[in-house]
Order: structure tokens, then sequence, then C-alpha cells
């Protein structure tokens, strides 16, 4: 008897397990309450601007080796742009001061010892600290693994950790913050470049995802949430409300 996969949302967590399921030819049923699918990841129809925008700002480094694997299975790499290296400008807004971090494209951070790369009143020590997060207990929190105070947790290691684990580093969990080293800043200047969806969200994200599962997954529907979802169907994915 061939299986059916029912996942539940169809955010990018949702799609990108749909996805991956559909390509080793799974049949998969995708459940979305919402009016269309991306949940916080999306473009949608302003009638104001009377125009298509993106729910908010998304930047993915090229060390998100996840993400990157997503969008070249759905055939959508080409969307992402960005600059060749890994050259940030700062400003703060506190001060006014303004400096750029530059990470060399390398593994071996040389960028640290140079004080035109790297952030102003820093130390090569500050840095080489961060590595006790690379090996830190899941129970830890970063602020139990490394110290948050000073000028590298002020000007970098605390709006990095804010933006990538949407948690205030006293409560963020310290194994995630060094799997997230692991991928970027550890992986040198190649692995942190920015970059971002050119031409949308959904265009980029969603609707390759949305035609490569209607292309893998040619199965009709037998919804089993009775919840007011809306089923998008592997069939064309056409979409039908349930009550
Ligand atoms: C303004 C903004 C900026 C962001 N910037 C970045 C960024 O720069 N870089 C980055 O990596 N991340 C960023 N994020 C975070 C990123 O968008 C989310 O982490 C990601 O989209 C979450 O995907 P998800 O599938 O886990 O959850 P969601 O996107 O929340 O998807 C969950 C989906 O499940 C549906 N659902 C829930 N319950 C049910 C149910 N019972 N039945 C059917 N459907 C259900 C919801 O309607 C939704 O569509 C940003 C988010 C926002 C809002």
């Amino acid at each position: 008897m061939r299986r059916t996969v029912h996942v539940v949302g169809a955010g990018l967590a949702g799609l990108a397990a749909a996805v991956r399921l559909a390509a080793r030819g799974i049949a998969v049923v995708v459940h979305e309450a919402a009016g269309a699918a991306g949940g916080r990841c999306r473009s949608y129809h302003d009638p104001l601007l009377d125009m298509m925008i993106d729910n908010g700002n998304h930047l993915l480094l090229s060390g998100n080796r996840a993400a990157l694997s997503y969008l070249e299975v759905i055939g959508s790499t080409s969307g992402l742009a960005g600059p060749p290296a890994a050259d940030f400008a700062f400003m703060d807004l506190a001060s006014g001061e303004r400096w750029r971090l530059r990470i060399n494209s390398g593994r071996l951070p040389w960028w640290i010892f140079d004080h035109n790369r790297r952030v102003p009143g820093t130390t090569v020590a500050d840095y080489l600290s961060f590595a006790r997060l690379l090996y830190a207990p899941r129970e830890k929190t970063v602020c139990a693994a490394v110290e948050c105070a000073g000028p590298l947790y002020e000007r970098l290691a605390r709006p990095l950790w804010v933006a990538a684990l949407n948690t205030d580093p006293k409560e963020a969990s310290a194994a995630l913050a060094g799997a997230i080293l692991r991928e970027t800043l550890g992986a040198g200047g190649k692995a942190c470049r920015p970059l971002i969806a050119r031409d949308g969200l959904s265009p980029v994200f969603i609707d390759p995802a949305l035609r490569f599962l209607g292309q893998h997954c040619a199965r009709s529907l037998s919804p089993t949430i009775r919840s007011r979802s809306l089923i998008l169907a592997t069939i064309g994915w056409r979409a039908a409300t349930m009550m």
C-alpha cells in the first residue's frame, strides 16, 4: 500500500519537508490554514500600493546549507542575489560611528587580526572566545557559555544572536549559536555572504516549491484535517477550503 504523508502548515518548514518527501516519490498532502502558502516568508498583494510586497526583509547567509539545498531542489537558486564578498557596513545609531566588517573568504580568519576589518574596540582574543560556543552543551545559554558584555558583544554578537536565534542571548541556546557559527563565521567569508530573494519571497521560496510539488505528487487528495484549513491539492495545487 502506498503511504501518504500529511504535512500541517505550508510555511518554509512544511514546504521543505514536503519537497524532500515528494522528491523521494512519497505522496504528500500539505494542509494550510491561511489563504496562501508561505507562512512568515511570503509576498502578498498590498491594496494600498496595488503591488506585491514581501512580508518583511529576509536575509539568508550563503553558509545556510539547508536553505540552499531546498532552493536547489525546487530549482530556485538563481533567484538569490547578493554581493560577492562578506562585507557589512555598520552604523551605531547612538554615537553615529560607522565601520565595516570585512570577513576574508577562506576558513583561516585572518580578518580578526586586521583592525580595519574587525569591529572597532575589539581584540583577537574576543573573537577566539567564540570557539566556546562550538562545543557548548545543549543546556547552556549563550551568556552562560561566553561573556555577554563589551564591544564585540554589543556591536556584533548580540545583534547576530537576536537576528539568527530570535531570542535574547541570556535565554538562547549556546548549542544553536554554535551551529550557526560553524556554518557561517567559522566557515569563512564564503559562507557569510548576505543573500536576498531578488524577485520577492514568494517567487523565490514559495511558488517554485508549489510547482515542484504539483509536478511530483500526482495523487488526489483525501483531506483528513477537519479544521478551517486550506488544502493545497497535490494535483495542480488547486486550493479548496475545508470547514
Ligand atoms: C518580518 C520577518 C523577517 C524575517 N527575517 C528573516 C531573515 O532575515 N532570515 C531568516 O532566516 N528568517 C527570517 N524570518 C523568519 C522566517 O520567516 C521563519 O523562521 C520561517 O518562515 C518560519 O517557517 P515555518 O514554516 O517554521 O513557520 P511559519 O512560516 O509560521 O509557517 C507555519 C504555517 O503553518 C500554518 N498553520 C499553523 N497551524 C496550522 C493548522 N493547524 N492547520 C493548517 N495550517 C496551519 C500557518 O498558517 C503557517 O502558514 C523572518 C520572519 C519575519 C516575520
